[in-house]
């Protein structure tokens, strides 16, 4: 018999491993259970009922045969749901994958990726690991982005986040056209929390050469262990996408279930945006009320400037609350992003907030 081989030691994989890698630390996906996840930005009134529905009817024939059918079924209802053509929507494992895809699709290693920061954590990560150079820029005093510093950049691929993740911030339709008008390559509008805000560009991206927007089905719809994401644009621009993304991304059950709450759950996920953004004024109102001053949001979380964030958060998950800490956020500096949900949860979170702050913030320690 021949004796196993042993593994190589860990600084030999490292060594083979990619340097643009070496320096990424993974997305912590680590959950301690807590009365009151805050942490994510998921929709913690509920998941869609047809969602629910569809789910308990799933067959054998899911589970062993691979998914082809359905996806169909899910590109259909999406795109009716986007109010574009079938042939204009790319869907994919959650909309990490369809940005991902993206940047794989339309830059050559080398090249320059733009954003303003801050933003979601996993661009400049998606940048890296396709080879790209993350080029982050400021935003304008006013909130708003700078579309000149992002074309000053001459980046292959920008992104702009709206609303924005962490700051809850809209990018004005002025400077997202000026963008748009002058990029020398893709620009890719997340609008993953497009459903709290009026407009959008979901409908209007097909009509563009160089323009993706992309959504999700985690965040207001309810349904993120689905893991469904998608993008809207031209059809040929998807078509490459597509290519780079390849086949499968979704499973058999999440597409079945998602499609039918496109088509059954529209107006429940449209109430429960409108429970979401009035909770989000009464727990920002709340927040003022005892000297905390959030950001302006028009999405399911609210940036809280705070000193000491890290450890005011976890001061918080000792008491049950989990919330998302960011530590010397440009322009802003330390913060917590907390996700709105049921009032019940929110008075919980502002509880443990405001105990926890007149400790750790004075005296910058935790008990
Ligand atoms: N974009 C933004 C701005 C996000 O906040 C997130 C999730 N945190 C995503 C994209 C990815 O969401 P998903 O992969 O679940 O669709």
């Amino acid at each position: 018999m021949t004796p196993p081989t042993s593994p190589s030691p860990p600084s030999e994989s490292l060594r083979l491993g990619r340097a643009a890698i070496r320096d990424i630390v993974p997305y912590p996906t680590e959950r301690t259970p807590c009365a009151a996840d805050l942490s994510d930005n998921t929709n913690l009134f509920g998941a869609p009922p047809a969602a629910l529905r569809e789910l308990a009817s799933s067959g054998r024939d899911e589970i062993t045969r691979y998914p082809g059918l359905n996806a169909r079924r899910l590109r259909d209802a999406l795109a009716a749901y986007a109010g574009v053509e079938p042939r204009e929507v790319v869907s994919g494992c959650g909309s990490d994958d369809v940005i991902d895809s993206a940047v794989r699709a339309f830059a050559e290693p080398g090249e320059r990726l733009a954003y303003s920061d801050p933003t979601f954590t996993m661009i400049p990560v998606f940048a890296k690991v396709n080879g790209l150079t993350p080029t982050p820029v400021r935003f304008a005093s006013s909130g708003d982005i700078d579309p000149d510093a992002l074309l000053a950049t001459e980046a292959r691929i920008i992104y702009i986040c709206s609303p924005n993740n962490p700051t809850g911030s809209v990018a004005t339709r002025q400077s997202v056209d000026r963008v748009i008008e002058h990029a020398p390559g893709i620009v890719i509008i997340d609008e993953a929390y497009g459903e709290f805000i009026d407009g959008g560009r979901v409908s209007d991206a097909p009509a563009y050469d160089r323009v993706l927007v992309t959504r999700t089905l985690s965040k207001a719809f309810g349904m993120a262990g689905f893991r469904i994401g998608y993008g809207t644009g031209a059809a040929s621009l998807i078509h490459e996408i597509e290519k780079v993304r390849g086949p499968y991304k979704e499973n058999a059950p999440a597409e079945r279930a998602a499609a039918c709450a496109l088509r059954e759950d529209v107006s429940w996920m449209r109430e429960l945006v409108t429970r979401a953004v009035q909770n989000r004024e009464r727990f920002a109102a709340a927040l003022r009320a005892n000297g905390l001053y959030p950001l302006p949001s028009a999405a399911n979380f609210l940036l809280v400037p705070i000193p000491n964030a890290a450890m005011v958060a976890q001061h918080m998950l000792e008491r049950g609350i989990a919330v998302r800490p960011y530590s010397g956020l440009p322009g802003i500096g330390d913060a917590l992003r907390i996700t709105i949900g049921p009032w019940p949860m929110m008075e919980l979170a502002l509880d443990a907030l405001v105990s926890t702050r007149a400790t750790v913030v004075t005296t910058g320690q935790a008990r």
